[in-house]
């Protein structure tokens, strides 16, 4: 071996030394992602559906004294699960129920409207805050009626138990964010469940990072037949709902227009069901809610937070807000209206709660969003890049996409900068986004540049943010002047 050599070689373990010390950091697979992949329950799943139905019924105005049946037993039921998750953790969850007095359109008399929240405080970073939300309450036919059974299976107790289920396994594992569990009331009446969880968030100061609410997530048979246990929709706002005038026009002549960090959040969703969940496909809906229906995430929007409402694939309309009959008609002869537990796809609710429970899990390892995303670059062959480091994040990759592609398609990690330039990337020709990463490889969600992608709580408009206040959004229809309250009454179909 000539003399040299040994020394020759040095250099090169040296300078490769080197090389991977500064190599950028990337993210990772999660052998703890695929194992959450694996963890959701269905006979714990149907447990809680079935303990819920035993309610009778769960309507926002029905009994709250008695034990057995109504609000007030369901709410109470669902605080002790949230108490015994606690226990078995060593009390490393708290319960709180944010309440508030309400009249309305749907609530005739001044009506106590309780949440039952469950909180696991973050390790490091525990001011951000992941949710996920479900609402307890369930209807029948006509609005006003509290004292029907109206067992509300799918509508929501499918959301409700997810969230339980997903609180007791992420009981299990350490998180950097704070994750909250949230079983809402008040829905049905005009979503004020979602709008005392949103306030309360605002209160308390949270940095909401996502909500993911979960309603009508466990049916895999459409009205019509057709059967899909392999799909779940996530809806998301294209752009926020309280963005100012300048902040649309500036919005509208740049982009935007399909990238709020709600929209996002969703294609994170998309990503980790990709990843993680071989027989689980998100369909993005480029829509905030299903069509002239809503759902509590519209509360977290309108308090400038990211939200998305996950839904199975194929709704039967004969479930939902229906009471409990035997169609006798020409048209429905031998149809079993009503939301019972017989309508409920286990298997694919327990792929539907992975999907929530990875997410959140993902979500609170990561580091925060980057903030302050900017560009440059008009009439260079050259893009740059800005944004403001975060606390955790030890690199950040760059996204970009075509216009026209609904997935980020590109990405490079640059390191632990807060300043990119990618050489021979027009800046007019794609959309662009960043996101950061940890030390042990997770990776928060892509931020789009500027207001219409920021993640930052964004100040709610005082103006318009809650049109019609006493309505859901389920009882407008859309006019070509805008949404309008049509009269209330019954509603044969519309959830
Ligand atoms: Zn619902």
């Amino acid at each position: 071996m000539p003399k040299a050599m040994p020394f020759l070689f040095s250099i090169l373990l040296g300078a490769t030394g080197a090389c991977q010390a500064a190599m950028p950091a990337v993210p990772r697979e999660q052998p703890a992602l695929h194992a959450l992949a694996r963890a959701p329950s269905e006979a714990e799943l149907r447990a809680t559906i079935t303990r819920l139905v035993g309610f009778g019924t769960r309507h926002t105005l029905s009994d709250t004294k008695s034990d057995s049946r109504g609000i007030g037993a369901a709410r109470r039921w669902v605080k002790s699960r949230f108490e015994a998750i606690s226990r078995a953790c060593g009390g490393c969850i708290e319960v709180v129920t944010p309440s508030r007095m309400f009249t309305g359109k749907r609530i005739p008399a001044p009506t106590e409207v309780m949440d039952v929240v469950a909180i696991k405080r973050g390790k490091s970073d525990p001011g951000r805050v992941i949710v996920m939300s479900g609402h307890l309450d369930s209807r029948v036919t006509d609005i006003m009626n509290s004292r029907s059974d109206a067992p509300g299976a799918d509508d929501d107790a499918s959301g409700v138990a997810a969230l339980i289920e997903a609180a007791r396994l992420l009981s299990k594992q350490d998180n950097d964010a704070t994750l909250v569990f949230a079983a809402l009331s008040g829905e049905e009446q005009g979503l004020y469940g979602g709008k005392v969880l949103a306030d309360y968030a605002v209160a308390q100061g949270w940095q909401v990072e996502a909500d993911l609410n979960n309603d009508i997530i466990g049916n895999s048979r459409g009205q019509n037949g057709v059967l899909d246990s392999t799909t779940v929709r996530v809806f998301s706002e294209g752009t926020k709902s309280n963005e100012t005038a300048a902040q649309a026009n500036y919005r509208r002549y740049h982009g935007g227009e399909v990238d709020s960090p709600s929209r996002n959040l969703a294609r994170y969703m998309a990503t980790l069901a990709d990843g993680y969940l071989p027989d689980l496909r998100v369909r993005m809906i480029y829509r905030t809610d299903r069509f002239g229906r809503g759902g509590d995430q519209v509360e977290f929007l309108q308090a400038g937070f990211p939200a998305v409402r996950v839904t199975e694939a194929r709704e039967d309309y004969t479930h939902q807000h229906q009471d409990l009959r035997i169609g006798n008609t020409d048209k429905d002869r031998g149809v079993a209206y009503g939301d019972t537990i017989a309508g409920i796809d286990f298997r694919y609710l327990a792929r539907v709660t992975a999907l929530d429970t990875l997410t959140m899990a993902a979500l609170s390892r990561a580091p925060a969003p980057p903030s302050g995303v900017a560009l440059a670059g008009a009439v260079t062959t050259d893009t740059t890049v800005t944004w403001h480091k975060v606390p955790g994040a030890v690199g950040y990759r760059v996204h970009w996409r075509d216009t026209t592609a609904p997935q980020w398609q590109y990405e490079r990690a640059v390191g632990d900068v807060g300043r990119a330039v990618l050489r021979d990337v027009v800046i007019d020709d794609w959309f662009f986004g960043v996101s950061s990463v940890s030390a042990d490889g997770y990776e928060s969600p892509v931020v789009f540049p500027g207001f219409a992608g920021s993640f930052e709580r964004s100040p709610a408009s005082s103006v318009g943010a809650h049109p019609v206040r006493d309505h859901g959004p389920q009882r407008r229809r859309f006019s070509p002047t805008g949404w309008a309250p049509t009269k209330s009454g019954h509603s044969s179909v519309r959830p």
